[in-house]
């Protein structure tokens, strides 16, 4: 009985927390810019106003004003900034290897 509560409970809060997670993904990602010098997703840098960093070639930069940090703690996500980063940095990475493929048909096309 007791087991079962606690299993319930803790779905709950990850449930709750995929949300929060998904919400500081999705917040991260609108206030992302694109490097200059790669064209990868660059992040807002938690604690900064206007500085960003770049997923792929980890160039920092300074560039127009950002809020993430008041976003997220708005929408009670500050805490999966981290989080959000790595998993927006995973999806860089799928994104970078399906360019890179691109870049091998386009050579090959150009045969
Ligand atoms: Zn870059």
């Amino acid at each position: 009985m007791f087991r079962n509560i606690v299993r319930e409970i803790t779905a709950g809060v990850r449930e709750h927390n995929m949300k929060r997670l998904k919400k500081a993904v999705a917040i991260i990602r609108d206030e992302s810019l694109t490097c200059a010098k790669c064209e990868a997703l660059s992040v807002p840098i938690k604690g900064t106003h206007n500085k960003y960093r770049c997923l792929e070639c980890n160039r920092q930069f300074a560039n127009t004003k950002h809020d993430v940090g008041s976003m997220l703690s708005r929408n009670d996500c500050a805490e999966f900034y981290d989080k959000a980063v790595s998993h927006l940095k995973g999806e860089a990475s799928v994104e970078a290897d399906s360019n890179k493929d691109d870049d091998v048909i386009s050579s090959i096309a150009r045969f």
